[in-house]
Formats: structure tokens, C-alpha cells, sequence
């Protein structure tokens, strides 16, 4: 059984497409915090971060040449934006899919959460 995100990568269930490419997909978050609140994914599972391994190098800078493409294309440089990666229980990840969280279209998104 795959988990929710693979699903949205094939397509079983639906997603507000944003971004794509051969490793990477980038969709809007089903309940956003923010005005722009977009989910990006590598296309392989991966659980988290401690899970990336030696040969996901490529997938690794794609997510982030994914953050400067959505940036771009939804203009959100100006004003900046913040990426959140929930990683593991004390950080409430709730999808154990890797996802980075691009947080934008506020002219102020606050001060950086912590205890
Ligand atoms: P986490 O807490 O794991 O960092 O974040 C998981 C995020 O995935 C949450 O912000 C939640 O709203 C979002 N999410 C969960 N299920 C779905 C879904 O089926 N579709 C979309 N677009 N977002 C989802
Ligand atoms: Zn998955």
C-alpha cells in the first residue's frame, strides 16, 4: 500500500499541480497556512530526510531548483518565503513522504515558530 503523496505522484488521487519535472512534483497543500502554501516532493519515496542516501544526490538539488522555479513562476521573490521540512514526531510530520513546505504571498510571515 503506497502512501498518500506516491498516490498524488501517480495520479490515483488529485492534486493542484504547480510544478514537474523527472524528480521532482509540486502541488498545493490541501490546508494551507499561508496565502501560497505549496507542497514539493521528490517523485521517489522517500521518508524523510534521514532516509535520503548516497545516489539521491539528484533528487536532492531538484528540490531545491524547484523552490527558485516556483519562486519564479508564482513571484514570490520580493517578498520573500520561508520553507518548513517537518522531520519526524517532535516536529509533527504527519506524512512520511520528504516534502519541503514554500510558505508565501504574506507581506509578513511572522517570526519562526520554536517552543
Ligand atoms: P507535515 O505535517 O507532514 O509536514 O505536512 C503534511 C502536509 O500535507 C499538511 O500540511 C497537510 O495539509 C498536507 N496534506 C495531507 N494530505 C494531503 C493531500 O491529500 N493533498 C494535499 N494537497 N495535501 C495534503
Ligand atoms: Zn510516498
Amino acid at each position: 500500500m503506497s502512501c498518500i503523496f506516491c498516490k498524488i505522484v501517480s495520479n490515483e488521487i488529485p492534486a493542484k499541480t504547480v510544478y514537474e519535472n523527472d524528480y521532482v512534483i509540486a502541488f498545493y497543500d490541501i490546508n494551507p497556512i499561508t496565502r501560497e502554501h505549496i507542497l514539493i516532493i521528490p517523485k521517489k519515496h522517500i521518508s524523510s530526510i534521514d532516509h535520503i542516501s548516497d545516489e539521491d544526490k539528484d533528487i536532492s538539488a531538484a528540490l531545491f531548483n524547484a523552490v527558485r522555479e516556483i519562486v519564479k513562476l508564482k513571484n514570490m521573490q520580493d517578498d520573500g518565503y520561508r520553507i518548513i521540512i517537518n522531520n519526524g514526531r517532535a516536529a509533527g510530520q504527519e506524512v512520511f513522504h520528504l516534502h519541503l513546505h514554500l510558505l508565501g504571498g504574506e507581506k509578513n510571515l511572522g517570526p519562526m515558530l520554536s517552543l
